[in-house]
């Protein structure tokens, strides 16, 4: 498990990233996004040894954890870095400093809550959160469709 705590670490990151071939434009938005978590105090975290999920976030301890399936794809690292990013923005509307989440009152697509109603079996609030996550995900894969809301 690897927090990436500073410049020097995020530097690092980049560089692999890079030299592994991802683009400049995505690299960006992975540094984005790394940046705009610690602003609001969320620690992010590689993590190769869970191997369960691609991601996951914990609004109790602010951590944003990314999983091997996320790190060992570049394509995988953003949309899982997108997806835990609006459960970041979910927390941080619902006050960052406590465990509660609250819906960002986004318009949530049809396949979203179809992967979520495949893929979860939660309660109406949980299903919202995780729609609205998908749903952003989603939009980052047609660049063309309104994805720049987030930055
Ligand atoms: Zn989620």
């Amino acid at each position: 498990m690897h927090v990436i705590d500073g410049h020097e670490e995020l530097n690092q990151l980049i560089v692999a990233l890079g030299e592994r071939g991802m683009s400049s434009k995505s690299i960006e938005m992975v540094e984005s996004y790394i940046r705009s978590c610690w602003d609001k105090g969320v620690d992010v975290v590689l993590n190769p040894e869970m191997t369960n999920s691609y991601g996951t976030y914990c609004p109790t301890t602010n951590t944003l954890t990314l999983g091997e399936k996320a790190i060992s794809c570049d394509v995988e690292f953003i949309e899982t870095l997108e997806h835990e990013f609006v459960h970041v923005l979910q927390d941080q509307l619902a006050g960052i400093h406590n465990a509660d989440m609250h819906h960002l009152g986004i318009p949530t697509s049809q396949t979203a809550n179809e992967i979520v109603s495949a893929n979860y079996n939660v309660d109406d609030h949980t299903h919202q959160l995780e729609a609205e996550a998908f749903t952003i995900e989603e939009a980052i894969d047609n660049p063309m469709e309104g994805t720049e809301l987030l930055f």
